[in-house]
């Protein structure tokens, strides 16, 4: 990754600052920062109207307390956050994560990649991210429920179709949005389904929604290979974690002719050199909600490795689809050392600093989260078109403008690294890009 511009250092320092601790933001700031220096020396209106500085404080940060009782009829408190980040390109648009790590620094981080996702998808949101400390793990239907609907009864008085729109993320899927949504339509008395999306396919829901984030990764990844003459077809490819964005990730890699080889959960992975098994893989993880060493008891060929790291397994694509920092550089330098030829971020940041160098390095096509991972969002705005306009579109028409914006995404992404003199960069193409938009919305908009 390049080295941050000497125009841009003492911004980085006030970040570091002004969030003492937030190590995560910290990293997601730095990141896009290195990318900006040809920009600001371009275009020096930039700095002069102090556009970094104001995108990288968010709007409005809420920090909030989530009483609510156990099963065995205990009072828990959780707290909870929305980080509205910025909503000069539209209203304010990202996921809520239910993970006990989350913590501001957290929200932070993807509240602000949030940003520059979404402006890469060409469409009308703005970016924001929320969540809280509590962990679903082992907690039944009802405690989730009580859960969703406390949290709700604080952050219903801060969203709206018009205002912020939260999602699921890590956590939290359509069994969360639907206790969140029936919670917020019964204190607004309105039935307002824009207000969230990732809803149920009964209530409001978009086709391929739930598939949408790991469908687009797999889109990505199959346009980065073809500017090699290359394609997904007959390749080894293994990915990380074994929910939303990682099942479905393996699905439209399978569907495309590849051999998935390998996923994991935090307490280890899975190789089924038969081909994973997706029928049963879902059964699991998204039915029983048990651990992915259950899939391995029951497929002959397969094998879980507990507490190891799947990035061991040979693979040419690897599609880290689990959570920030999970593939580190010496993980890296195995999976280089291993013929790897794509990575691509379903998940948030999943890849340290120092592995993004090396597979750059290494000549080998790296596509960040943000720009890869897009396609979840992206198909949220469609949930959001089809409940202005009442109407809902079949899966066949619904994957296919994913796929439209998909290969958007990535042309936006080339053409940027073309212009800015680092062609097949997706880092500095997404960064470039996706700044470009937001700082001239921004700028449109005045000093506000
Ligand atoms: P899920 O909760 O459905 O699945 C998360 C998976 O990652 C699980 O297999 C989980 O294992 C594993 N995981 C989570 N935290 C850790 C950890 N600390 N260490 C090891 N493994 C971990 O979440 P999603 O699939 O929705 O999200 C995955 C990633 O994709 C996140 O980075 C998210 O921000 C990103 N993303 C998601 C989008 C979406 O539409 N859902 C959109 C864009 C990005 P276990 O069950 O053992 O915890």
């Amino acid at each position: 990754m390049e080295k941050l511009d000497d125009a841009l250092q003492e911004h980085y320092a006030t970040v570091l600052s002004r969030n003492p601790g937030e190590r995560e933001f910290h990293q997601a700031v730095l990141e896009v920062l290195e990318s900006l220096g040809p920009v600001v020396h371009k275009h020096p209106e930039y700095l002069h109207q102090a556009v970094i500085e104001r995108l990288c404080e968010p709007e409005r940060q809420l920090i909030f307390r989530v009483p609510w009782t156990d099963d065995q009829g205990r009072v828990q408190i959780n707290r909870a956050f929305r980080v509205e980040f910025n909503s000069a390109l539209g209203p304010y648009k990202g996921g809520l994560r239910f993970h006990p790590s989350v913590y501001l620094g957290i929200v932070k981080f993807l509240g602000f990649e949030q940003i520059f996702k979404n402006a890469l998808t060409g469409l009308p949101i703005g970016g924001a991210k929320g969540g809280s400390d509590f962990d679903p793990k082992g907690r039944s239907d009802a405690e989730i429920m009580r859960f969703c609907q406390s949290m709700m009864t604080e952050l219903y008085r801060h969203l709206g179709e018009y205002t912020d729109v939260p999602a699921g993320d890590i956590g939290v899927g359509q069994r969360e949005i639907g206790y969140l949504f029936g919670q917020y339509k019964r204190i607004t008395n309105r039935y307002e389904s824009g207000v969230l999306t990732g809803k149920g396919l009964a209530y409001g829901g978009s086709q391929v929604r739930t598939e949408a984030t790991g469908y687009g990764t797999v889109f990505f990844t199959e346009e980065m290979l073809a500017t090699r003459g290359e394609s997904l077809s007959g390749r080894r490819v293994i990915v990380s974690g074994s929910g939303n964005v990682a099942i479905y990730a393996a699905e439209k890699a399978i569907q495309l002719g590849a051999h998935v080889v390998a996923c994991s959960d935090s307490s280890g992975y899975v190789v089924d050199e038969d081909g994973l098994d997706l029928a049963l893989l879902r059964q699991v993880k998204e039915v029983d909600r048990q651990r992915v060493s259950v899939y391995a008891d029951q497929r002959p060929n397969a094998t879980f490795v507990e507490g190891g790291q799947v990035w061991d397994v040979p693979c040419e694509v690897a599609l880290p689809c689990a959570t920030q920092n999970e593939l580190d550089g010496a993980a890296a330098k195995v999976l280089i050392d291993q013929g790897v030829r794509a990575v691509a971020e379903g998940a948030n940041m999943p890849c340290t600093p120092d592995a993004t160098r090396l597979f750059q390095e290494a000549g080998v096509l790296f596509a960040p989260g943000k720009a890869a991972n897009a396609g979840g969002v992206a198909t949220s705005s469609l949930e959001m078109q089809q409940n202005a306009s009442r109407d809902s579109w079949s899966f066949e028409h619904t994957e296919q403008r994913l796929q439209e914006i998909m290969v958007g995404v990535h042309g936006r992404c080339a053409a940027a690294a073309d212009e800015y003199g680092q062609p097949g960069n997706y880092v500095a193409g997404a960064n470039i890009s996706s700044f470009l938009r937001v700082a001239d919305a921004m700028l449109s908009l005045g000093v506000v």
